[in-house]
């Protein structure tokens, strides 16, 4: 009887635990200028899937979401995921996958797919984190409010400070550093339709006097590219919306068309069905979760960084971000998030 308790406790204790994470990267490349930190070095990126290896069992968004269906979360699933659609996971991050038989899930944005562009925010992060001096009085109307901010006189932003960026919108007149600047500007960018952020971009790099030349290392992945990405038998493609807005931001029928033309158009390239989801940004409530579910979506992911337990809410899948550490770095970062230590 002694030993039948203890085992049931241990085997209670071991539901308890299981446990699985979500990993979100956003680009693999050794890219200079990097102030959002959203670049893992290819290098590192190999010694991160060693370590996942190692410790964890790599799954699909959607297979992850099956399993909290059932109630069969494995221990130690991790999940691997992209977002946006950059041209480097193609190039960069796929042959590494292949190489260790790793799944991930893609989660692309198809506003700028095929165009051979950069997508909107980078054009916005070079005007305004990157230039060696900028004005220092910022004024511009953007969707009939007017707007002006003093900018501190400093060089290029190397990195963002995210503690320091404001929470609303500033006053007019109030002294903001580049990276607060690049912060406010891209949250009320985000809330814009595509025609009026369009318009509003202009502006901003009309005013930051840079002529914004292409690089072709940060570029859209082709429709090409994310079809050969679905027919390997370990990847999953994702919806993203079209122009990664802030969807709260917008009203019902621009959400709903936001999400809708995406899926149909991941649905025509790819010839499958597209069941998983990343909110932009971020940023959800309970409208666009209802949103998602009456559009066919089964899972969506967040950016809040927990691990994924038993009895989640798949369409509220939360993921930690992964930055460009080494091995070692990564490896404790791995096990303490597998542990629910965070
Ligand atoms: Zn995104």
């Amino acid at each position: 009887m002694k030993i039948r308790g203890a085992w049931r406790l241990q085997k209670a204790l071991a539901q308890l635990n299981q446990r699985g994470i979500i990993l979100m990267y956003h680009r693999v490349l050794d890219l200079d200028f990097d102030p959002r930190q959203l670049c893992v070095s290819p290098k590192n990126f190999e010694a991160h899937m060693k370590v996942i290896k190692k410790y964890g069992r790599p799954v699909r968004v959607k297979d992850m979401g099956e399993n909290l269906k059932q109630r069969s979360l494995g221990c130690k699933e991790v999940a691997i995921t992209f977002d946006d659609g950059y041209e480097d996971n193609f190039l960069n991050a796929w042959p590494i996958l292949e190489r260790y038989n790793i799944p991930a899930t893609f989660f692309i944005s198809t506003g700028t797919i095929q165009s051979r562009k950069e997508f909107w925010w980078n054009d916005l992060e070079r005007a305004i984190l990157a230039p060696q001096a900028l004005s220092e009085i910022f004024k511009a109307e953007i969707r009939g409010t007017k707007y002006s901010w003093n900018i501190l006189k400093e060089g290029p932003c190397r990195k963002i400070n995210y503690s320091q960026t404001p929470q609303g919108v500033p006053e007019n007149s109030a002294t903001l550093t580049r990276g607060q600047f690049y912060s406010v500007i891209l949250r009320i960018l985000s809330g814009l339709n595509k025609l009026a952020r369009e318009e509003a971009l202009q502006k901003i790099v009309a005013w930051s006097g840079q002529s914004l030349a292409l690089r072709l290392d940060s570029i859209a992945m082709t429709a090409e590219q994310v079809v050969t990405l679905s027919k390997s038998r370990l990847f999953e493609i994702g919806a993203h919306t079209i122009d990664h807005p802030m969807l709260s931001c917008l009203p019902p029928e621009e959400q709903e068309e936001e999400i809708l033309n995406n899926k149909r158009d991941l649905e025509s390239m790819t010839g499958s069905q597209i069941t998983s989801f990343s909110y932009p940004h971020g940023d959800y409530n309970d409208d666009i979760i209802k949103l998602v579910s009456r559009l066919g979506f089964k899972n969506a992911c967040t950016v809040d960084e927990v691990s994924v337990t038993r009895g989640m809410n798949p369409l509220l899948l939360p993921r930690f971000m992964v930055m460009n550490w080494t091995g070692e770095q990564f490896e404790s970062k791995l096990k303490q998030w597998l542990r629910g230590d965070i």
